[in-house]
């Protein structure tokens, strides 16, 4: 089982309940296959524990996703964490879809000082505010004023 399930070039996600259940076996399988266990007794939080495996499969649809690497004239960004809602639009596979409804905090480089920095929404020094269609922070060593567009964000 374990040579087909990594011959199909799919991931396995295992999620094991109850006392009895084969550790070893699970644990096998999803190391083999590039994935992760979760093991659960039946008093333990079950639906947390399910929930933290699709995460894993979807991160990008479960959590707040990450875009990383992008540059503009005086700012150099190397990940951006974003804020995601539940949204009530359908999707081909029934999955709850999340749609980007902010930015949580960025990973910054001031390209005039070469000051790097973790930016959140904020009015203190090296914080970002969101304008319509863009985000400005200055940085907090030599004050230049960043602005970057929604565009170069998304
Ligand atoms: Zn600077």
């Amino acid at each position: 089982m374990i040579r087909d399930a990594r011959n199909s070039g799919h991931r396995i996600f295992t999620v094991g309940v109850g006392s009895a259940v084969t550790e070893t076996f699970l644990r096998r399988l999803a190391d083999e296959c590039s994935g992760a266990c979760e093991l659960v007794s039946p008093n333990e939080e079950m639906a947390q524990r399910t929930h933290r495996q699709f995460e894993r499969m979807y991160p990008l649809r479960y959590q707040g996703g990450m875009t990383m690497g992008m540059e503009t004239a005086t700012l150099i960004i190397n990940q951006i964490e974003w804020q995601y809602q539940k949204s009530n639009e359908p999707t081909p596979d029934r999955q709850p879809s999340l749609k980007k409804v902010g930015i949580k905090s960025m990973e910054v480089k001031c390209k005039n000082c070469g000051h790097q920095w973790s930016t959140r929404k904020g009015y203190k020094s090296g914080d970002f505010n969101l304008e319509i269609g863009h985000a400005v922070l200055d940085c907090p060593i030599c004050s230049t004023t960043h602005t970057v567009t929604s565009k170069e964000l998304d």
